[in-house]
């Protein structure tokens, strides 16, 4: 019987685990959480992921600050903003929403993000403590962090012994995913478009990671039976079925199939996708514990 993981409720669990943290925080010390998100200009996705994840802190008992920005928002006012709420004791987190306007480079305002506010794990001081494996310092890109959830609820913290493919090698997830896997004792290796024989090397793993953003360009036959197959792509692809000119949402891995050999796997939409917000907050009460001395809660 193969497992088909549920994202919605793993975020769920996460979440419960977020709030009795930040209620215990300001039982004992008076301290609220705080996660500031800043957009800039009128992209409706961006929206739409900024409010949902407002919302979610505010459910989570946070100080939830949102600022709007507008389109013609200077690299100067942004980065004075950000500079505000790094100096600001009530934000415990500051989430820029990325992609930026066109006008701004996000690079260097994500670098202006004081690290222990970092909640997106971007700034090269978190990257670089997860590159080291020190894991206990450091804040963690959300989406690795939410692939790792799943990973340690199926087989715990100990990976020794088993192989794990992660296809993709960027900044946002393949690299730290990678270190992530190895520091808990797997043996990684990192796929990408050069890579030679990429459905033997996929074969080999025990955890096969998909992060690329080609729809469902992993098959049946690159699964090793048994493995646990983790779906990190979105993509949209004409769905025809559902009627002229509809879409749909699907993964790197062709689910269907690969469900067929995995014993465990994610599906997408409603596996990887709904993780990322959840350690967003995950990161923002880690934040919060953290400045306030206190240990912070395990995910
Ligand atoms: P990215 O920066 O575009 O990286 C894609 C990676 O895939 C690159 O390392 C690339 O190799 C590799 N690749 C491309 N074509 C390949 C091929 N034919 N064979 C093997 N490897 C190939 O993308 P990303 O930001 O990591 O995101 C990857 C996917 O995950 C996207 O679909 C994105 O939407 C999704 N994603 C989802 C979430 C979420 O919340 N669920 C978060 C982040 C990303 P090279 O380096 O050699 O070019």
């Amino acid at each position: 019987m193969t497992t088909v993981i549920d994202g919605k409720n793993v975020a769920a669990s996460v979440i419960e685990i977020v709030k009795s943290a930040t209620r215990a925080l300001e039982s004992e010390t008076g301290v609220r959480a705080g996660l500031a998100v800043v957009i800039v200009g009128d992209d409706p996705a961006s929206h739409a992921y900024v409010s949902a994840k407002s919302k979610m802190a505010k459910e989570c008992g946070f100080l939830s600050v949102q600022h709007t920005l507008s389109e013609e928002t200077s690299q100067e006012e942004l980065a004075a903003l950000v500079a505000e709420l790094n100096a600001d004791p009530s934000i415990h987190g500051i989430l820029v929403q990325l992609p930026l306007p066109k006008h701004l480079r996000s690079d260097p305002i994500i670098q202006s993000i004081q690290p222990e506010k970092d909640v997106d794990g971007l700034h090269v001081v978190n990257a670089g403590k997860v590159a080291t494996g020190d894991l206990e310092g450091g804040l963690v890109s959300c989406t690795p962090a939410g692939a790792m959830v799943f990973v340690r609820r199926n087989y715990g913290e100990d990976l020794s012994g088993l192989n794990a493919v992660v296809i993709g090698r960027s900044n946002l997830f393949g690299k730290p995913m990678s270190a992530l896997l190895l520091a808990a004792n797997a043996t990684v290796t990192t796929a990408h478009s050069r890579t030679k024989d990429l459905a033997g090397v996929c074969r080999n793993a025990d955890i096969l990671v998909a992060a690329v953003g080609r729809p469902e360009m992993v098959k049946a036959d690159w699964v090793k039976p048994g493995a646990m197959v983790i779906d990190v792509g979105i993509n949209r692809v004409p769905a025809p079925e559902r009627g002229e000119g509809k879409t749909k949402l699907v993964g790197d891995v062709a689910f269907e199939e690969c469900a067929k050999v995995a014993s465990v796997i994610t599906p997408v939409p409603g596996g990887v996708g709904p993780m990322t917000i959840a350690m967003l907050m995950a990161n923002t009460i880690i934040a919060a514990c953290r400045k306030a001395g206190r240990k912070p809660p395990k995910f």
